[in-house]
């Protein structure tokens, strides 16, 4: 039971964390922070939070917990208005879908990573934003990751894995550099490719007749494309070289699929295409 929890950042992600903890009254009470008085007056009405602040200093008093769920390119701004005001017993986490970036910024920060801060991610969102978009059940069997540091207190990484577990989700560790390795291929990419694709074909003269006639596999590879774009410019430049490292590969092997067709290679694209069904197949979630 956390008796005061802090949300800076009431949006999906933070608002959804909120509502599944108290779903599961796993909380006393939510304080958000925002800078928009009528954004935490909504998130107050849809019942996410139970006080809003515009003030961090008064916003961070006494609480217990504090999740940071803005994006990752504001996380440095607000981890130095929070440092002259963090209490030493409030335990900090983030949502943060880059580790390394939010790691650094709460280092230049604080002059060294707190040791009650413990870094996070949960595997878990839509293609919507704000706090009209969040719900109790987004973390249900979800999994999150923690990125502890060597010298990250652990009770408090216990407290943060119970906040999540309280949520529903499943928790895993990791490092940060690994963490940001396998999300630049996992999720970074996807998202990379969907808007460049869908912006390539809103591009072509005849986009109108593509769009009317775009099938469930258009439908499927491009929903992604639908997110906010500010987020994951944040993000594309928050983990700049584990997403270049990943789309070097990507490219590379695009292009040996460009020149099988281009050669007529029939057996090289069944060679790829069969693997990944193959891979796909054996995915399941
Ligand atoms: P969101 O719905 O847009 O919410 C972001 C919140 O941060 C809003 O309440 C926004 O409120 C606030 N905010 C933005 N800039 C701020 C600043 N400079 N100072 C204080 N508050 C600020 O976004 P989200 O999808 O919840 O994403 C939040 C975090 O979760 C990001 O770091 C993202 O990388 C991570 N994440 C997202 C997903 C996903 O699928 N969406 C999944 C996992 C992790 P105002 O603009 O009104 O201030």
């Amino acid at each position: 039971m956390i008796a005061r929890l802090c949300i800076i950042g009431v949006g999906l992600i933070g608002g959804s964390l909120a509502r599944a903890l108290k779903a599961a009254g796993a909380v006393g009470e939510v304080v958000g922070y925002g800078r928009h008085a009528e954004q935490l007056q909504l998130a107050r009405e849809l019942g996410v939070i139970d006080r809003g602040e515009t003030d961090i200093a008064v916003a961070l008093k006494d609480a217990d917990v504090v999740v940071m769920a803005v994006p990752v390119g504001a996380m440095e701004g607000v981890l130095r208005a929070m440092a002259p005001h963090l209490s030493a017993e409030s335990i900090v986490t983030d949502v943060g879908s880059t580790k390394g970036s939010v790691v650094a910024a709460a280092q230049r920060a604080f002059g060294v990573v707190p040791p009650r801060f413990v870094p996070g991610h949960p595997i878990a969102g839509t293609e919507q934003s704000g706090v009209e978009a969040s719900f109790a059940e987004l973390y249900h069997k979800r999994r999150v990751i923690l990125t502890p540091l060597a010298h990250t207190d652990a009770a408090a990484v216990a407290t943060v894995r119970a906040l999540w577990l309280a949520a529903g989700a499943e928790v895993v560790e990791m490092d940060v550099q690994h963490h940001d390795e396998v999300l630049a291929a996992t999720s970074h990419l996807p998202h990379v490719l969907a808007y460049t694709l869908v912006d390539t074909l809103a591009r072509m003269e005849e986009h109108t007749e593509i769009f009317r006639y775009a099938a469930g596999g258009f439908r499927d590879f491009t929903r992604i494309a639908s997110s906010d774009p500010r987020m994951w410019h944040d993000i594309c430049l928050a983990n700049r070289d584990a997403i270049l490292k990943v789309m070097d590969r990507y490219a590379a092997d695009l292009a040996a699929v460009r020149s099988a067709i281009e050669r007529g290679d029939g057996a090289a694209l069944l060679g790829t295409f069969g693997r990944a069904k193959q891979a796909r197949d054996e995915f399941k979630q």
